[in-house]
């Protein structure tokens, strides 16, 4: 029997669940209906715009283009700062929410989710009706309007509930795609991105339909593995690949050392290397940390381990290592150590995106090292960049080539 899979996406949740927020302390004040714009460090005009009003979109501003830029389309602008706690609320009671409906949900990003509906029909009707339904729950009880998408797999789901918005109920189903997904431009189809797009333009690839009838041997021959991806998506079909709700627990990455390590220095450098190879795996696969745990173990065989816990999801190696610093120098008491380990914890994924922009200027600073060594090592291999304080350290070559990243169970 085919599923029935709904794909429920917040209408620009940031700036809705501000809106909402906001109305409780002035009733007479709706982010929605002005031009506004939720956007990182107002007094300084720096960061982008996360999520604009309606209004505002009409003056041309953007989601995701400088805040100076927007400010410019439309001087009158209303910048609300974001604050990741309420959004991390209204994400967690639009999921509690849902969950009244159907036991089986899947989170995918802060403010989207797949609620699986199949066999439910008994209890709130068809699927349109029982979208219907959750739809205007929301609204009543939450404040916020969303876009449900129905189909028999998450990946139609999904696009289905990207068509038209807000406030919007759309199916896809397969006998759909002839009329509602092939004649979509190819962007339009998920995991296609700026280059493969290019890509796929340069094979004379330019609908989604194109793609579904091109010959498999071709993109298995152009983008390998991949290939063979972008063929079933075009065609609606959406294997086991499509997890994109499984997050591993913690990703963890420790040593025991060839030789005692027995002063605070080394014992940070080693802590600096481990959390390095951590926050790759972290960063490669779009995941963000929100906590630190360190474990060490003396020459006697026992360990400790301590946990020190950051405000905001972090995916930057310099804030995450002052969690780790933090926790080694709260618990190291001068024993020599064997062993060391570093775990990173209460993973989270998520739009990277939607987290980039709550920091200081400095921590835009840190994101764009990053990324750009994010750049260097997909290019010329992980090895070919590091931190100067632990180049050349034997204990974090150590690290660096022979010990493997351990991602601990899935949820
Ligand atoms: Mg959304």
């Amino acid at each position: 029997m085919p599923k029935t899979i709904f794909h429920i996406d917040a209408n620009s949740a940031f700036l809705s669940w501000s809106a909402v927020e906001k109305r409780k302390q002035n009733p007479d004040l709706d982010l929605r209906l002005i031009p506004s714009a939720v956007g990182g460090q107002v007094h300084s005009r720096k960061g982008i715009v996360l999520a604009a009003s309606l209004p505002a979109k009409a003056c041309g501003v953007r989601t995701g283009e400088p805040l100076y830029l927007a400010l410019r389309k439309c001087p009158n602008l209303h910048i609300e700062p974001p604050d990741f706690h309420i959004y991390e609320k209204y994400s967690k009671q639009m999921y509690a929410l849902c969950n009244r409906f159907s036991p089986d949900l899947m989170k995918f990003s802060i403010d989207e989710l797949f609620l699986n509906y199949t066999g439910l029909e008994r209890f709130w009707g068809s699927p349109m009706k029982g979208a219907e339904r959750i739809r205007d729950t929301i609204y009543k009880e939450l404040g916020f309007t969303v876009n449900i998408g129905i189909s028999t797999n998450n990946l139609l789901a999904k696009t289905a509930s990207d068509f038209e918005k807000p406030n919007k109920i759309h199916t896809l189903y397969p006998s759909e795609l002839a009329q509602k997904y092939w004649p979509l431009p190819i962007d339009r189809m998920f995991m296609v991105g700026k280059s493969t797009c290019a890509r796929l333009k340069k094979l004379g690839i330019y609908t989604i339909g194109q793609l579904s009838k091109t010959d498999l041997s071709i993109l298995r021959y152009h983008f390998k593995t991949f290939g063979l991806q972008l063929y079933q998506y075009a065609n609606g079909i959406s294997t086991d690949d499509f997890k994109p709700i499984e997050v591993p627990k913690s990703i963890g990455c420790g040593i025991t050392t060839p030789q005692d390590v027995t002063t605070l220095s080394e014992i940070l450098r080693v802590a600096m290397a481990l959390t390095q190879k951590a926050v790759h795996s972290l960063r490669s696969q779009k995941l963000t940390c929100q906590s630190v745990e360190v474990s060490l173990k003396r020459t006697d065989f026992i360990s400790f381990s301590h946990r020190c816990k950051g405000d905001t999801p972090l995916d930057d190696f310099k804030s995450i290592f002052a969690l780790v610093k933090q926790a080694i120098e709260e618990m190291w008491a001068n024993q020599p150590l064997r062993a060391l380990s570093v775990r990173l914890c209460n993973i989270e994924i998520d739009a990277i995106m939607q987290y980039t922009f709550f920091g200081s200027a400095k921590a835009e600073q840190n994101r764009a090292l990053q990324t750009a060594m994010d750049q260097i090592r997909a290019k010329y291999g992980y090895e070919s960049i590091t931190i100067a304080s632990i180049l050349n350290n034997p204990l974090c070559n150590h690290v660096t080539k022979t010990q493997p990243l351990d991602i601990s169970s899935q949820l």
